[in-house]
């Protein structure tokens, strides 16, 4: 049988090409008058060399060995995979978009920047926010640069001894390592028995040294936190702010706003909430949202409506500066624009409503076979610790987990929130038809059957993948990205 599982370098013969260009009508050796020396190369470069039919077989056969949301139900949580739609692909590629450049004079992409403006003012409305600073690359760089934007607030009014951040323990690992990047000491509190915020211990933890409170909400255990007004009453009255990190928006869409509850500053995840296709690593979107006390703290440039015409508002003295070149991923914001006009307010409101129900319907409906965690209703996504029984008590979620892909599903976010033994995390989002999630559930039953009768072919999972179980650490630490050849 031929095989494609050759890598591009294996099938390389030289001499052959992909591409056909004009001959070359420079003389190679005038241009190399042009640089300097020690930018010039003595050798050729190792490319592969194959032909077009070779290189586009290449990478299709790639891209099928990887999962994707246009291919299966991915209900990978706290990732919010949901499908992307391709109205927002070709929005991104139009040429007033896509081929403008951030240098151009703001009289020349007045599109642009009302379109960024816009966007803007319709996340302030769907957050409760009086301004939104878009230029955030992801998540956690959106809660860094909200951070600062509360620790120039603190120390624009002389209270330089609030240094210390408090994070609850079912916070997402990127709430401690943003306090701590920002030169905060955090302060861990305790979940209560329901997976809430304990308030006896905010209440012993809050004080002249509060500089934030940093809070996910539908927490990680997919819990709205019922107390959330005293809970930011409490930060308040210590004279510390309420962060709000807003990556999973998806159950509060029309519904509730971060701003009613008390929050000062709020995160989105536009390519998770506000989809933009984001499995392996991006480019993603973070845009911070903040009351109007603090808009004078945030980053460089805000967009702003001048008369009829829209502005690059770079002149503002407290700001705390620029975090990232040019406008941040501008293509993403076009993205999540696109979607939020498409659906309008009550198509947004529609997706909180159909990903809450979806979650209910699977945590209802494994809870038999998996030990379900929220007593409750959950948010967006359902939580369980591990299967509920088998054959020799040795399954853990990992191997359900392997197995999961054996039968075409991409398995659910593991090992995570920390303070689950065993956890699952099932996030099916909104954009999946009734069939797919019963699918889901029948093949998340026959593993637990599998477990009792057959745990052997658990434990070997899976046996259907090009890659079966690598080292994960070695692969996330040492990976060998280069051809070894
Ligand atoms: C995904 C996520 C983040 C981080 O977002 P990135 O874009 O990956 O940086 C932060 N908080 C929560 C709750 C998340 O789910």
């Amino acid at each position: 049988m031929i095989n494609y599982d050759k890598i591009i370098f294996e099938i390389s013969e030289p001499g052959r090409k992909s591409y056909s260009l004009p001959a070359l009508d420079v003389d190679q050796k005038e241009v190399k008058n042009f640089i300097d020396e020690k930018y010039l190369r003595d050798e050729e470069l190792d490319f592969p060399e194959v032909s077009e039919n070779q290189i586009i077989r290449h990478y299709t056969n790639l891209s099928l060995k990887n999962y994707s949301v246009d291919q299966g139900f991915y209900p990978l949580g706290s990732c919010t995979m949901k499908y992307n739609p391709k109205i927002n692909e070709l929005t991104s590629r139009l040429d007033g978009f896509a081929n403008i450049h951030p240098l151009q004079d703001a009289s020349t992409v007045q599109g642009a920047l009302r379109m960024m403006y816009e966007l803007d003012e319709d996340l302030c409305e769907i957050t409760g926010m009086d301004k939104m600073s878009l230029n955030q690359a992801a998540g956690a760089h959106g809660e860094y640069s909200g951070i600062l934007t509360i620790r120039a607030y603190h120390e624009a009014r002389g209270d330089h001894k609030r240094n210390k951040i408090i994070v609850p323990d079912s916070a997402h690992g990127t709430n401690p390592a943003t306090a701590a990047m920002a030169g905060c000491e955090i302060k861990e509190i305790k979940s209560d028995e329901n997976g809430l915020v304990d308030l006896d211990s905010l209440r012993e933890a809050v004080g002249e040294d509060t500089c934030a409170l940093m809070l996910t909400n539908p927490n990680t255990a997919g819990l709205f936190d019922k107390n959330i007004k005293e809970i930011t009453d409490i930060v308040h009255q210590a004279g510390g702010l309420c962060y709000y990190d807003g990556a999973n928006a998806n159950a509060i869409l029309g519904h509730a706003k971060p701003g009613d509850m008390g929050f000062d500053v709020i995160h989105l995840n536009l390519h998770k909430t506000f989809s933009t296709p984001h499995g392996g690593g991006g480019p993603g979107s973070g845009p911070i949202g903040v009351k109007e006390f603090l808009v004078d703290y945030l980053p460089k440039p805000l967009v702003v409506k001048d008369g009829d015409t829209y502005k690059l508002d770079t002149d503002r003295e407290k700001s705390l500066g620029r975090v990232k070149d040019f406008q941040g991923h501008f293509s993403t914001l076009v993205r999540a624009y696109t979607y939020i006009l498409s659906l309008g307010a009550d198509g947004l409101r529609e997706v909180a409503d159909m990903a809450v129900l979806n979650a209910n319907y699977i945590q209802k409906m494994l809870e038999d076979d998996y030990n379900r965690v929220a007593k409750g209703v959950c948010m967006h996504e359902c939580l369980f610790a591990g299967l509920k029984d088998d054959a020799d008590g040795e399954i853990r979620t990992l191997d359900v987990a392997k197995r999961l892909m054996d039968k075409g599903f991409h398995p659910p976010t593991v090992y995570f929130p920390l303070i689950v033994q065993e956890a699952l995390m099932i996030e099916p989002t909104e954009s999946e038809p009734k069939e797919t999630l019963d699918e889901f559930i029948k093949a998340m039953k026959e593993i637990a059957q599998e477990a009792k009768e057959n745990p052997e072919i658990l434990k070997t999972a899976p046996h259907t993948t090009p890659v079966r179980r690598p080292d994960e650490t070695l692969a996330a630490r040492k990976p060998i990205l280069k051809y070894q050849g």
